[in-house]
């Protein structure tokens, strides 16, 4: 079976919506990806950070998935990464209420022995330099590396952020994020640029608007599934970045065609993500309803012109 390695947050978030709020409920980059990652048939496992105070059963609920994650550290007396964040009205923004680094703050990961020669490596959000680690502690050149990032590390470590991207295949990004990172609005000037800086894929992410994937002259574009009630977006880009790693590995087919059918398996994946706080949706999801929503997918964007 083909192995995903992926780094990123497992966290606290607390997370207000139109609908509702929450308390401190199971959230993070990696648990995310992780969750997204499980819908497919490999190995996924994750490496990340938590505290003493993150809950045994949620870490147990990761291995009734499949998820590894013996690369998960408990720092002893240690607290959780904690972010806040609230949506706006549309859903479509969201402003940051709070973000607490904790046990992040002086992470070094490892990488469990058993994935260090991953197939795929998603570099989930989280800090360049552990993003950096966590490649340099690979046994061979995975056949592709995924970087996944956000405003945040761009305002505090944009260098240490350059560097990583040198060394990665594809990087997806949100609209806001792709312009911040390029300084360019037209999104096709952006992932021009952003080609520049080391990826030869960029996904540029637009939440109920679709992903647009470039590739040096290639462009192809997914629409989001239209929805009647967006619950919380929250997860909704780690999930489609993990729907997106899980299906390249499992098919071990990273062909520009291929990322096409990648990026619609990881839109139909984050449509679930949305549906109820949190990891809920995730978390109860089934292979059938993935496959029936995979139907209605196809149904939204097939067309039959004849070109003379
Ligand atoms: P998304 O909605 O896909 O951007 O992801 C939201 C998730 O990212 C939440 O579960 C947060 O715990 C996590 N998160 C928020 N801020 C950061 C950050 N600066 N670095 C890594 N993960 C974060």
């Amino acid at each position: 079976m083909s192995k995903l390695l992926a780094v990123g947050t497992v966290a606290f978030d607390a997370i207000e919506t139109p609908f509702g709020k929450t308390d401190k409920i199971l959230g993070g980059s990696g648990t995310f990806v992780g969750l997204a990652a499980s819908q497919f048939d490999v190995q996924t496992g994750i490496v990340s950070v938590v505290g003493e105070d993150f809950p045994e059963s949620y870490l147990t609920m990761m291995n009734a998935k499949g998820i590894n994650t013996d690369g998960i550290e408990v720092i002893k007396g240690g607290k959780t990464f904690f972010w806040s964040g609230k949506y706006h009205n549309d859903m479509n923004s969201r402003d940051t209420l709070i973000t607490e680094l904790n046990v992040l703050e002086n992470f070094e990961p490892v990488v469990p022995d058993n994935f260090k020669d991953a197939d795929i490596v998603m570099l989930g959000n989280l800090h360049p330099l552990v993003q950096a680690s966590v490649l340099e502690q690979m046994s061979k050149r995975p056949k592709l590396v995924v970087l996944d990032t956000m405003n945040f590390w761009m305002d505090i470590s944009l260098n240490e952020l350059h560097d990583v991207l040198k060394k990665v295949d594809v990087v997806t990004i949100n609209d806001e994020e792709a312009r911040q990172l390029s300084g360019e609005y037209s999104l096709v000037n952006a992932a021009k640029k952003i080609h520049k800086m080391g990826p030869k894929y960029v996904v540029i992410k637009k939440g109920e608007h679709g992903a647009l994937l470039f590739n040096e002259g290639n462009m192809f574009f997914a629409p989001a599934l239209p929805l009647a009630e967006v619950f919380d977006p929250t997860g909704a880009g780690d999930t489609f970045a993990g729907g997106f790693c899980g299906y390249l590995t499992k098919t071990k087919d990273i062909s520009f065609e291929n990322m096409k059918n990648a990026i619609i398996y990881g839109s139909n994946l984050a449509s679930f993500c949305v549906e109820k706080f949190g990891t809920e949706r995730m978390q109860e999801l089934t292979q059938e309803e993935v496959s029936n929503r995979l139907q209605a997918f196809k149904e939204l964007t097939q067309f039959d012109i004849e070109l003379s």
